[in-house]
């Protein structure tokens, strides 16, 4: 398959301190990407220096065959085409629903406001939630918060998604709903990388699973691979401390 983006040996530092150190990935069109490992092992920082939102110190980004530079590039035009969600849904509180929806390309990109309208419509429908579309925030739970987050990244029409823990901070009872709607994305041909802690969820939705541990990816494989027959310790212990029994 196409290869959709390509990190080189990238290495991030804050200051003496290397958060990343010579990761590298390829991702296909398509393809769905998860990652899980520790708190604070550097997920979050990877996604960021994807889309530019981080410098990187070393190492190159390669979208669609070209690098991005953090320097000259535009951007707003990179974090159009890598679109990302996060564990706050960041949206307006003093917008609907629909102007939350409208306002990066109508208010920003200048389309068409009849035509993105529709296209809110019907992704709103989509993960059921035509019924809020003039709602705010303050009136909708965290799950369905978090759903028009992820339909706000959708109106750009990116051609990655990355999503960030984006039910960490849900009540247990609307992971799901949440969660099913990145399933949908997935077996429409999305090209997604995940990070989360849900890890039958990430067996799911998964094509690749990576373990990253102190800034370094430590194993990667099919989630066959990675789940039943994890190959190093750290990988293994990972695992295993999401289990009761001992
Ligand atoms: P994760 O998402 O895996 O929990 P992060 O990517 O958020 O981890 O953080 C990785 C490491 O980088 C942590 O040790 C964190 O303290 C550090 N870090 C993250 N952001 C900054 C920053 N802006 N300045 C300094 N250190 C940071
Ligand atoms: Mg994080």
């Amino acid at each position: 398959m196409e290869e959709i983006l390509s990190v080189k040996n990238i290495r991030k530092s804050y200051g003496d301190i290397t958060v990343l150190d010579d990761v590298s990935l390829n991702v296909s069109t398509g393809e769905v990407v998860v990652i899980v490992g520790p708190s604070g092992c550097g997920k979050s920082t990877f996604l960021r220096c994807l889309n530019g939102l981080e410098e990187i110190q070393e190492g190159q980004v390669i979208l669609d065959g070209k690098v991005i530079d953090t320097e000259k590039d535009d951007l707003f035009s990179i974090r159009e085409r890598i679109g990302m969600v996060f564990q706050s849904y960041e949206l307006f509180p003093h917008l609907s629903v629909m102007q939350n929806l409208l306002l990066a390309p109508v208010k920003v990109k200048k389309r068409n406001k009849k035509e993105a309208e529709a296209q809110a419509q019907e992704l709103l429908e989509r993960v059921g939630l035509l019924s809020k579309k003039d709602s705010f925030p303050r009136q909708l739970s965290g799950g369905q918060k978090q759903r028009v987050a992820i339909i706000r990244a959708l109106m750009m029409h990116p051609e990655i998604l990355l999503l960030d823990e984006i039910t960490a901070a849900l009540d247990p009872e609307m992971v799901r709903e949440v969660l099913e709607v990145v399933l949908d994305l997935a077996k429409e041909g999305r090209t997604m990388i995940i990070v989360t802690h849900e890890l039958a969820f990430a067996r799911a939705v998964a094509d690749r699973m990576i373990f990253i541990d102190g800034g370094k990816i430590v194993e990667e494989g099919t989630p066959e691979e990675f789940f039943d027959d994890p190959k190093t310790d750290r990988l293994k212990r990972f695992l295993h401390s999401f289990l009761y029994e001992d």
